[in-house]
């Protein structure tokens, strides 16, 4: 870790020692315009300072909600100081692994690993609610093995469809990017189905976009190469942090590089990568393990 990062690691555990300012700054980021009753919307709670952190029981229905309520963070044991130092580790440039967050917070693997795949999750559920809208391109490649001329598809490559949006007004700007792999379904040998594209423009384009243009076949002089780049870097960072994935989370992974990404290209000087990120994490529902590891 860069000296720097270790630095900045240091004075936000500093920070969380000091429980008041922690529990203010989870009210500020739970309800920034003030208490709302989950179960009723009331406004007004009273507060019960018996734990670490406060629970509010509303005036009006009784309800007590805690501060993770609705949250990624909800039903977790781990202390919250500990997510934080997942979240920063995370929003560093190249993310990070299990095995580095657990030797760091001192949990076990299977508590790191979902740490971050409840993370992932709260970007890959931002992500679903943004639909792409303005000048849409679309465009295909491949994850995993490259150079395989064969006709029929290799088990261990994994089709992704990558579209982009961006306004009319300024065509150049880097726009939003979605990546979604493309389901067994969609596919013949190593061909894209209409039915996919069709897929992906019913659940990832907004419906009154003006221009749509696709182009998915591999080797055609039309497709969108500064726009497939995307997925080659994509496949670069996942095999170089994580030492490559299979398909069964692959999507989140591609969810938490486009979360980066569109961070990078949208966001505005004054919020950084990890305070958008636990505003993220605090409007995004839980998720549990049994879910994450269901059969897809
Ligand atoms: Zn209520």
């Amino acid at each position: 870790m860069k000296q720097e990062q270790t630095e900045n690691l240091q004075q936000l555990l500093e920070h969380f020692e000091n429980t008041t300012s922690s529990s203010e700054l989870l009210f500020q980021l739970k309800w920034p315009g003030g208490f709302v009753c989950p179960r009723c919307d009331h406004r007004f709670a009273y507060t019960i300072s018996t734990r670490k952190h406060p629970l509010f029981e509303c005036a009006h229905c009784k309800y007590q909600a805690s501060l993770t309520v609705n949250t990624i963070f909800e039903g977790s044991s781990t202390d919250l100081s500990k997510w934080f130092v997942a979240l920063y580790l995370f929003s560093t440039d190249e993310g990070t692994t299990a095995v580095r967050l657990q030797r760091t917070i001192h949990v076990t693997y299977k508590t790191a690993w979902l740490m971050l795949h409840k993370i992932r999750f709260a970007a890959g559920h931002k992500d679903a609610q943004q639909l792409l809208s303005g000048v849409v391109r679309i465009g295909a490649a491949f994850y995993g093995r490259s150079f395989h001329s064969s006709y029929e598809g290799h088990p261990e490559e994994h089709p992704i469809l990558i579209g982009s949006g961006t306004s009319s007004q300024s065509p150049h700007e880097p726009g939003y990017i979605k990546m979604r792999v493309v389901s067994k379904e969609h596919m013949h040998h190593r061909r894209i189905l209409r039915s996919g594209t069709q897929a992906f423009l019913k659940k990832e384009v907004a419906p009154a976009t003006e221009e749509i243009r696709t182009v998915t076949e591999r080797y055609s002089e039309h497709r969108f190469v500064h726009l497939i780049k995307h997925v080659g870097h994509a496949s670069k960072w996942i095999n170089r942090t994580f030492h490559g994935l299979g398909r069964k989370h692959l999507q989140a992974y591609l969810n938490e590089f486009c979360y980066r990404l569109n961070f990078e290209n949208t966001s505005t000087q004054e919020e950084n990568l990890m305070s958008n990120l636990l505003r993220l994490c605090f409007h995004s529902p839980r998720i549990t393990y049994a879910s994450l590891t269901k059969r897809s």
